[in-house]
């Protein structure tokens, strides 16, 4: 038998992207890794939230012979990766422990029979003699890893089933592997690629940079009040994720927003699973729903119309952000990331530092990453610019597509601000039992007769009254700046301030301190990076029918229980509504229509089209 060519290979898979998946072009490097596997090589893949990973195995599944099987720890979402497969016409399958054994079965005899063509197993699985003796007797074209970050020992997502996957390459040596994930950090990378014996592979690092979103780190006044302002100013109608701390404000975020007319749904680990499924379900499945979470909720959401992802806390890592924010805008349109931030957010991280379980070398490590957060947040640079060289990936210059490149803050010299602030907390400190926390240094240096400055005597100390300059929100920036730089300390359970080493090189004039001064008018959306995608903004003519086809798409996806974006993303539907197209070949030219949903939906669609 004569092996084709690498080049007749790639025309294959080319023919697959378009026939299959409507597609007219690869993305990055995907087809590279695509040939690379089809020539029986391994791969590590490294590319961001929407990057295009998952064609980078099921078009070798659908090029090679045998079955491709899918490790994946998302069981949950498994029947939702196969009805999309078998919506373009990819025959897929999964086996987990949510099966009954008729199904299981079923999936069984088609992978002996070769007839599927992808195979989802979780990495426990692997642990089971009987899947063991089932792939063993089945042809299969490849391994894939997806979530491979899940092997990290330190990371968040650690699955111990994850370390035994080293074991395919022993048991199987011929079969190709590719393990995925969109993990930015170099240390988790170089894990991976010890632990699942993948040194020797072909690395493929992509760009981390998600230049459709958009990064917005906003001052916290009334936060539920401002989230609000976003999502009805910005985000009508929009589905998105916002993120609390607590399970607590989790709740009264999603009440906050019912009572204000806007769809949302709670999740959290103290709603009981079936509450659970049943959000995470409508959120995938329904337009425009908003999910209120802890950061319980998210791995593995491949919902690619996530418009916005919202944080009314500050999270407690860059990593956490990155693959937070991650979250939105898979499809290529215009996105946003938008955070609230204030003084009461690092004090209480700092005191949950403090009072956290673990050794010294385990707070340091919270610290530090805490550290980079709060850098990121009072940053006077480009966010997205700073939040590259995070990952050790240089930046080309300013974004244009983050707040502090739309609309520059100041940076001002605050050294005199931050001397009588900080000489006030040393006048303070042999109180120290006592419970001053920031709201009562930032009275006195206001001059206020409080109960308690009278009650203690603090008007009679000589910084009293002497920080007029600035208004109160101003003083509690500058008390906000001072903690995330270190030069501030909060102590104990009550929050009290305290001096740090630091402190005493602002106090003895050694060190300026330049800090940062809000833009009059924040930065708001300029829909003006849609990278890969169509516009966001529709025509007049076209808007119109863009309503018709998503309720039409929301009609459909009802009907067969499946998520409407299996039935087509909004890029595909925006794509339409603009070109209008008036017979089935004008039709299955736009991208994202492949050959088995022409035939599924074509008539459909030309029939909404034509209505009036
Ligand atoms: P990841 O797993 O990397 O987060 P996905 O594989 O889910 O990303 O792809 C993100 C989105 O981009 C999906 O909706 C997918 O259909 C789309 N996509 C992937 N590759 C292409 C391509 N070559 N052309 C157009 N769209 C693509
Ligand atoms: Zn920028």
């Amino acid at each position: 038998m004569v092996s084709p060519t690498t080049e007749q290979r790639t025309e294959d898979a080319a023919g697959v992207l378009r026939r299959i998946f409507g597609y007219d072009a690869f993305r990055g490097f995907q087809r590279e890794v695509i040939d690379h596997l089809v020539d029986g090589g391994d791969a590590l893949v490294l590319m961001p939230t929407g990057g295009g990973k998952s064609l980078c195995y099921q078009i070798p599944a659908l090029v090679r012979d045998g079955v491709a099987v899918v490790i994946s720890p998302l069981i949950a979402l498994m029947q939702d990766q196969v009805d999309a497969l078998t919506a373009v016409g990819v025959r897929a399958g999964f086996l987990n422990s949510t099966q009954d054994l008729d199904a299981r079965r079923q999936v069984e005899r088609a992978f002996l029979d070769n007839e599927l063509d992808l195979l989802y197993l979780a990495p426990e699985a692997l642990g089971s003699r009987s899947t063991l003796h089932l792939l063993d007797r089945g042809a299969i074209a490849l391994f894939a890893i997806d979530e491979a970050h899940c092997v990290a020992q330190w990371g968040h997502d650690f699955r111990p089933d994850y370390l035994a996957l080293s074991m395919l390459h022993e048991r199987w040596p011929k079969v190709p592997r590719i393990a995925l994930t969109a993990t930015a950090t170099t240390a988790t990378r170089a894990e991976i690629a010890t632990r699942l014996d993948l040194t020797d592979a072909r690395h493929f690092v992509a760009s981390f940079d998600r230049p459709n979103i958009q990064y917005r780190i906003v001052p916290k006044r009334e936060p539920r009040k401002q989230l609000l302002g976003l999502l009805r100013d910005e985000h009508p109608g929009d589905a998105g994720i916002v993120y609390c701390l607590s399970r607590s404000s989790v709740d009264k975020t999603a009440d906050f927003l019912v009572a204000n007319g806007i769809p949302a749904l709670p999740y959290h680990a103290g709603l009981d699973a079936a509450t659970r499924s049943t959000n995470q379900q409508r959120f995938l499945r329904e337009d425009g729903l908003v999910m209120v979470a802890t950061i319980a909720f998210g791995m593995g959401i491949d919902k690619p119309d996530v418009r916005f992802v919202a944080h009314l806390d500050l999270p407690k890592s860059v990593e956490g952000y990155y693959q937070e924010t991650g979250r939105a805008g898979r499809d290529g349109l215009p996105s946003t990331a938008w955070l609230a931030y204030g003084l009461q957010d690092v004090v209480q991280q700092r005191k949950m530092i403090e009072t956290s379980d673990g050794d010294l070398a385990r707070r340091r490590s919270l610290a530090a990453h805490l550290d980079a957060m709060l850098a990121l947040c009072e940053t006077v640079r480009c966010r997205r610019a700073q939040l590259l060289e995070y990952f050790g990936e240089p930046a080309a210059g300013p974004c244009g597509n983050c707040d502090t490149c739309l609309a520059p803050p100041e940076s001002w010299d605050g050294t005199v601000p931050a001397q009588k602030l900080l000489s006030t907390v040393y006048r303070l400190d042999r109180e120290r039992n006592q419970r001053f926390g920031a709201g009562h240094c930032v009275d006195i240096l206001l001059g206020k007769q409080t109960d308690k400055i009278t009650q203690h005597g603090h008007d009679g100390l000589s910084t009293f009254g002497i920080g007029g300059e600035l208004s109160e929100a101003e003083w509690r920036g500058v008390v906000r700046q001072l903690l995330a730089e270190g030069l501030l300390a909060v102590e104990g359970d009550y929050g009290t301030l305290a001096l740090t080493e630091a402190s005493a090189e602002v106090l003895g004039r050694r060190r300026t301190v330049m800090m940062r001064r809000e833009p009059e008018r924040p930065a708001r959306a300029t829909r003006s990076r849609g990278s890969a995608a169509p516009a966001a903004e529709l025509s007049p003519a076209a808007a119109p029918l863009f309503e018709r086809l998503r309720a039409w798409r929301a009609a459909t996806a009802k009907e067969q229980g499946v998520p409407a974006y299996v039935i087509f993303h909004d890029a595909t539907l925006r794509q339409i509504a603009t070109e209008a197209p008036t017979s089935l070949a004008e039709l299955s030219r736009i991208s994202g229509v492949g050959e088995n949903k022409l035939a599924k939906y074509g008539e459909g669609i030309l029939t909404v089209l034509a209505e009036d």
